[in-house]
């Protein structure tokens, strides 16, 4: 038995079967690398759902989170810490909405926006008390918890797993008459992810966020806009809301938040809709502790000195430019914005996880989503030569 199955078969025997991972068993990372437990090397082109768009163990990333542990790495929010200021003024200027709220995982950023969007509208929209409601797109991911898989559309997420939360309405994506449709008085707001991504890479019309957003303002409607897929860069903007020129009463971001070594997200809005929190109405142990603050810091710090945004938007063209031009018979649409790239596969193709399994044999990784359509979503430091060397092999294994 290799090293490897081994592990495999320690860790499927063990652990909870609720991911079905590639059958591969990595034991270190550099940049758009990394390597297995017998020294295979692949290039990472799916980094970590979007959350290792720094590329791995970025030395800027790492020497911030070693001083910082050196130092101190928690306080719990009881007491003040240092760093905490200069994380929110770097997440102040990067969204151009003026207060932050730190939290860890994604989701809980989302339960966040939601919390605050709801006590908006009881406290100054003035939804009568407990009936505020929120409208959520079809075939969204914001996330695993109960409230938020409420009103997710997948059978698999939501399946065993009820009674649910109450409130929630659901609306088609991109189709700003249904949301117009869908609002009454006691509407709060409207949860909208700008590129559906774990849905396949879904990209509504041009200029429907701008559209929706107008309805949502003319309706005193808050745009809660999920950007913990779409932000920092990803798109080839700093957040993908910018392509629709948007500027959200709420922005949620996550993953790359936290430079692919810790969970860091936040939550960045309005004075008015921040304004709901009070002392004791909302909170986490961990969220904006000291490692986390250096850490994201630095991320942010390293997406802006190092121009990862105009990388990925330069990056994002030449890599649609490459892969349309790759002539597969299995091909049936390419999509995405930046290096958040889906190749959705004709149903006759059988699947994407087969392509994904011989990318894996030309030393690619990449995960499919949604059955027929592979994620391309590299981190945004790939150069020009990275890509041409993956997009050799992933002509190879489309043909
Ligand atoms: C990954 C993701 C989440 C959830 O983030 P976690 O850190 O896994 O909780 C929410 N929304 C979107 C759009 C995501 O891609």
């Amino acid at each position: 038995m290799t090293r490897s199955a081994e592990i495999i078969d320690k860790t499927n025997s063990l652990g909870a079967s609720n991911y079905l991972p590639l059958p591969v068993v990595l034991a270190r990372g550099e940049g758009v690398w990394v390597w297995d437990v017998e020294g295979n090397k692949y290039m990472d082109m799916l980094s970590a759902y979007s959350a290792m768009s720094h590329g791995h163990r970025h030395p800027k990333i790492i020497a911030a989170l070693k001083e910082q542990a050196d130092r101190l790495t928690l306080t719990s929010r009881a007491f003040h810490c240092d760093l905490l200021g200069e994380f929110y003024e770097r997440v102040v200027k990067l969204t151009g909405l003026p207060r932050v709220l730190p939290m860890n995982t994604g989701a809980e950023a989302v339960e966040t926006a939601l919390k605050a969007a709801r006590k908006w509208g009881e406290k100054v929209k003035g939804v009568p008390a407990e009936q505020g409601r929120i409208i959520c797109c079809q075939n969204n991911f914001h996330g695993r918890t109960i409230t938020i898989i409420t009103f997710s559309t997948e059978q698999a997420y939501r399946d065993g797993f009820g009674p649910f939360t109450p409130g929630f309405d659901i609306v088609e994506y991109g189709n700003a008459g249904a949301l117009s449709d869908a609002i009454t008085d006691n509407t709060v707001a409207f949860l909208v992810e700008p590129i559906q991504g774990e849905a396949g890479i879904l990209m509504p019309p041009a200029g429907y966020l701008k559209e929706a957003h107008e309805i949502c303002k003319e309706r005193n409607v808050l745009l809660l806009a999920d950007e913990i897929q779409t932000g920092l860069g990803r798109t080839g903007r700093m957040f993908c809301c910018e392509h629709d020129d948007v500027l959200p009463e709420v922005i949620i971001m996550g993953k790359a938040m936290g430079g692919g070594v810790l969970p860091v997200s936040a939550v960045a809005a309005t004075e008015e809709v921040m304004g709901v929190f009070q002392p004791g109405h909302h909170g986490s142990t961990f969220g904006g502790n000291p490692l986390a603050a250096a850490v994201g810091i630095a991320a942010l710090d390293v997406l802006v000195d190092e121009e990862l945004v105009d990388r990925a938007a330069a990056r994002g063209d030449y890599l649609m430019d490459k892969l349309t031009s790759i002539a597969s018979p299995h091909i049936a649409e390419i999509r995405g914005k930046g290096l958040l790239v889906g190749i959705d596969l004709k149903p006759e193709a059988g699947g994407a996880r087969r392509f994904c399994e011989a990318l894996q044999a030309e030393g690619i990784l990449a995960k499919e989503t949604h059955d027929s359509v592979i994620r391309l979503a590299p981190p945004l430091t790939i150069t020009e030569d990275e890509l041409d060397w993956a997009m050799e092999r992933v002509a190879k294994v489309l043909n």
